[in-house]
């Protein structure tokens, strides 16, 4: 009974999901250099997502027919939920040989109960793990979309930065999952959401911070030289800290993450797509930070990234 309700929410919560729009741009880019057939391509920075759209709508309209699919059998289950309430309505009102009337109702119920279940295990494992795997995928696109396009996201680190898509890159630790923002020592950190932040000490990273925005949206920043002065509720833009080279780090870089509302904390997804929309002050990694050479800079095409989600 209970495994059949749990079921019954999953699938309810499914069927609530709105569908996914994404609107493909039609401004195609200046210049684009693509790759051999799927890989990574150099779009110019101010490039809009036409590579996203394509893929996302791709993805959006298999889940939107597994969800047909399952809102079907929810309908008929549905209906037999409201039968039984109506019989137990009923039940209610006979004040007559209620004890009968009351078995005959709890063994009927069952009988459709159990039918239903079947039905509804028969919904492989596997097509619900895929189920739940793709709504998850999809509320990630989602959220990853609207962050890189939000006018009111703010690069977490001041001045001049560098930093390149080192999603999971093979690293002494393990894998790595976050972008490393290259920028000056002392560098202010901004929130680059409004939030509530919260500093701690990280055995790995030393001097930290987390932060949560209430969609539900988790930064994580880590080998800060300071903690910022305001700790609590943030707006986007405020000063949360100091860039540094604490714990593990080789050199001065915030280690930056993002996991994805509602999930939050344990939703990593690539940050690096976030960055290179919103930290405009950025040159190539083989330049010194404090470089000259702005023609050079101009004219440097930076890596689309990795959009992984399969
Ligand atoms: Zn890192």
């Amino acid at each position: 009974m209970v495994k059949i309700f749990c079921l019954l929410s999953f699938f309810s919560f499914l069927a609530l999901l709105p569908a996914t729009h994404l609107n493909a741009q039609e401004n195609q880019p200046a210049f684009v250099e693509l790759g051999e057939n799927d890989s990574p391509f150099l779009l110019e920075r101010e490039a809009t997502l036409p590579f996203f759209t394509s893929k996302a709508s791709t993805v959006v309209s298999i889940i939107q027919d597994r969800i047909e699919k399952t809102t079907i059998a929810l309908t008929d289950l549905a209906t037999t939920f409201e039968s039984i309430r109506l019989r137990q309505e009923k039940v209610k009102r006979s004040l007559g040989d209620v004890t009968g009337v009351l078995l005959e109702q709890i063994e009927d119920a069952e009988k459709i109960l159990i039918g239903h279940a079947e039905k509804l295990e028969n919904i492989e494992e596997t097509d619900k793990k895929y189920l739940q795997e793709n709504k998850k995928k999809s509320t990630n696109i989602d959220v990853i979309m609207k962050t890189i396009n939000s006018d009111n996201w703010i690069c977490p680190v001041a001045k001049t930065v560098k930093f390149y898509d080192s999603w999971n890159e093979q690293r002494p630790r393990g894998i790595h999952r976050g972008v490393d923002i290259v920028g000056f020592h002392g560098a202010d950190l901004y929130a680059p959401v409004d939030g509530e932040v919260v500093f701690f000490w990280d055995s790995v990273g030393g001097r930290s911070y987390k932060l949560t925005n209430e969609n539900g949206d988790y930064y994580f920043g880590t080998h800060l030289y300071k903690f910022g002065k305001k700790s609590g509720k943030v707006k986007a833009g405020d000063v949360i800290g100091q860039l540094g080279a604490g714990g593990n780090a080789t050199g001065p870089h915030l280690h930056f993450e993002f996991h994805p509302g509602p999930l939050g904390r344990g939703n990593g997804v690539n940050p690096y797509l976030i960055a290179n929309r919103h930290c405009v002050d950025r040159i190539p990694m083989e330049m010194p930070l404090n470089h000259t050479d702005a023609e050079k800079r101009e004219k440097y095409l930076f890596p689309y990234g990795n959009f992984e989600w399969d």
